[in-house]
């Protein structure tokens, strides 16, 4: 069975056009990252690759988002840059919240510059004291007169450093029934932001509410709705992470071909060496087995399956395992090549490492896993 129509193989050379041409000839400084990141977010807006992210009743390509779309989205873009997949994704990530329950009024200021690529969306969720259990957040928001007043710290929070419109989820009340969300603006008194560092430069930073006020209407759907809908947006995006990691590990095994195919020891190519093909072959196994995982899980999405948790559980969690391993091997063969700054495998090394963490860390997948098994029989 074909999981992907005629439709996204052709989006799919579309991307890989822009990614080529455009994208190739971009400097990574890792130094000015947030500079780069809305370079790259105004130019998926002009090539119309944002507007993938977006319902087409509010400026996006498609009449419903398509997770397929999105997957191979992301799939060609990381095989180029993993940044430009990443500020690719956050759109999505950032507003899906925002179309699922916004009013209105939400909808229309804030969708269409979205997917044009010209306001810069974030996904509040995790603090300090709330990581893997989400459902812990403290963040509180109160209602004072017309105006929600918010206090608490969120943590590792993409786009932080350059967003224009954040959904942020805070408690109202207890419990998971006890968790609202809310539409943020960038200039929002009462916020700020402190730069956090990784090992592969990209936006992310903690965002602090000291006595922040928004206005009534900044409310999403429903007080007490928030948890459902964070809950619902990582359905969709989970198992698009998953797509992420074959393009960032289809890049690192052609990398390796080509250096094995060019590089001589012991009187010949080590493409030669039968040691080496079967690196060759673990790599290809593996990614092929993610990818038709990952495309499984989009398509019984598209398909019209309300949830699919357990199938994004196990598309993300084997995708991202799959491809450090991948880029692993990857850099093996590279020799000491591998380890030399500003090499591919050298950045895909770095930039693979906290797929595994975010939007649910591989254990975390495996207990969700685990729990759809037992439930089941
Ligand atoms: C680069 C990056 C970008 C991110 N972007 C965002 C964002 O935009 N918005 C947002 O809200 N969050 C974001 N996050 C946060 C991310 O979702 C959390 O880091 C993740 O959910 C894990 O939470 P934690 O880091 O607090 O780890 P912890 O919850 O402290 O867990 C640490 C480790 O313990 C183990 N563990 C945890 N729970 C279990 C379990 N039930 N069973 C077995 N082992 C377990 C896992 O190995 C896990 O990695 C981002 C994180 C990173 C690294």
């Amino acid at each position: 069975m074909a999981f992907l129509e005629p439709r996204h193989h052709e989006l799919a050379g579309r991307v890989r056009a822009f990614a080529d041409g455009a994208l190739a000839p971009l400097e990574f400084e890792e130094e000015r990252v947030d500079e780069l990141a809305r370079r790259l977010l105004a130019m998926l807006g002009e090539a119309k690759i944002t507007a993938y992210a977006v319902a087409a009743a509010y400026g996006g390509a498609l009449e419903k988002l398509d997770a397929r779309s999105i997957c191979v989205i992301r799939e060609t873009l990381a095989y180029r840059m993993g940044l430009a997949d990443f500020m690719f994704a956050m759109q999505g990530l950032g507003s899906f919240p925002i179309y699922l329950a916004g009013s209105e009024a939400q909808k229309r200021e804030w969708l269409p510059r979205v997917a044009r690529g010209e306001a810069v969306a974030a996904f509040a969720l995790t603090e300090p004291e709330a990581g893997s259990d989400a459902g812990a957040l403290s963040c509180r928001a109160r209602r004072v007169g017309q105006e929600w007043v918010i206090d608490g710290r969120k943590r590792f929070i993409s786009n932080a450093t350059i967003f224009d419109v954040m959904t942020l989820f805070a408690r109202t009340g207890e419990g998971s029934r006890g968790v609202s969300a809310f539409v943020v603006p960038r200039g929002t008194p009462g916020v700020r932001v402190e730069v956090q560092q990784t090992i592969c430069p990209h936006p992310l930073g903690e965002v602090i509410f000291e006595e922040a006020r928004l206005p009534a209407d900044a409310l999403l759907g429903e007080e007490g709705m928030g948890f459902r809908l964070a809950l619902a947006t990582l359905d969709v995006f989970r198992a698009t992470v998953g797509a992420a990691a074959p393009g960032m590990a289809q890049r690192a095994q052609d990398e390796a071909i080509r250096h094995v195919k060019s590089r001589q020891q012991f009187g010949g190519p080590l493409a030669d060496l039968q040691g080496v093909q079967f690196m060759l072959a673990d790599n290809e196994a593996e990614l092929q087995a993610a990818r038709l995982l990952v495309h499984r899980a989009a398509w019984l999405k598209d398909s019209g399956a309300e949830r699919i948790t357990q199938e994004a559980a196990l598309a993300k969690m084997v995708a991202t395992e799959n491809a450090q391993r991948v880029i692993d091997r990857a850099l093996q063969l590279h020799g000491g090549l591998g380890v030399i700054k500003g090499t591919p495998v050298e950045r895909l090394y770095r930039e693979i490492r906290a797929l595994r963490i975010y939007e649910g860390a591989t254990e975390v997948q495996k207990a969700v896993i685990a729990r759809g098994l037992l439930a089941a029989r």
